[in-house]
């Protein structure tokens, strides 16, 4: 089984979800469905429910969406400013604990917003609570705020915490491997120097793939979808010296151990 541990399945960008999903099971994937706001994370448990033998939930409020602030990427594309009172969503998924494998997708983001830091820092430490007493692992966004996000976590006694799509210094990769925390490397790594120092230097027991469907399209694509994980394994292999297949069981039993067991 190939494991995407960073999809959005329910984009306006997946209209034709069905086939999506048949080439998953063709390819043999499970994905994790991260939810970003109310509307999202109620269609997330919809299409885990339609879909079970393929997407798994995640749950969360995305860093923009928990100030209810638009992100500009995503005017018109993905999702119309919803408000979200942050703690009425916490409720929500506890209340939805047994249908998720996770908390995602959550996070800081310093790209867009520069002066609510603290109000982001207690939003996602709210979020780390809550996977903390759900006992699940948590699905990281720290788009230019990489180091307070790995400060603030090494506050929490979390171990399960998978840094998506990480684009922090090496010094700060370095702590999230001495912490046994995670990484996911996307399906561009193999234009990405990034991702590859971090395949190179962590180990693959602490390694995932994700595709962050339908961003992020690997070279000659327009949308990405979680069957291109298969491009993640191939650099990954490549780096590791190992065969594709080893490194498919390797983070197959990563996920296994990770999101199916507690
Ligand atoms: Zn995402």
């Amino acid at each position: 089984m190939l494991v995407d541990v960073h999809a959005h399945l329910n984009h306006p960008r997946f209209p034709d979800l069905d086939k999506v999903i048949e080439r998953c099971r063709k390819n043999k994937v499970v994905v994790v469905n991260n939810g970003l706001n109310p509307a999202t994370n109620r269609s997330c448990l919809e299409l885990a429910k339609k879909y079970p033998d393929v997407v798994k939930a995640a749950l969360g409020v995305y860093p923009l969406d928990g100030l209810n602030i638009q992100d500009p990427d995503a005017i018109g594309i993905t999702r119309e400013l919803e408000k979200v009172d942050l703690d009425d969503e916490i409720e929500f998924i506890k209340k939805n604990k047994k249908d998720i494998v996770a908390i995602g997708e959550v996070g800081i983001d310093y790209k867009f917003v520069k002066d609510k830091n603290k109000e982001q820092a207690e939003n996602l430490m709210k979020f780390a609570q809550l996977a903390e007493k759900l006992k699940i692992p948590i699905i990281v966004h720290s788009r230019g705020a990489e180091k307070d996000v790995v400060d603030l976590l090494e506050t929490t006694k979390l171990k399960k915490i998978v840094m998506h799509f990480f684009s922090g210094n090496q010094k700060l990769v370095k702590r999230i491997e001495d912490n046994g925390w995670f990484f996911s490397i996307p399906a561009v790594v193999d234009r990405s120097q990034q991702f590859q120092l971090i395949v190179e230097r962590v180990s693959l027991n602490q390694l995932f793939t994700e595709t962050d469907s339908p961003y992020a399209p690997p070279t000659g694509e327009d949308r990405s979808e979680p069957s291109f994980v298969r491009n993640s394994l191939k650099t990954i292999a490549k780096i590791k010296k190992l065969t594709e297949d080893e490194v498919e069981k390797n983070i197959f039993m990563n996920f296994q151990k990770t999101f199916l067991k507690t």
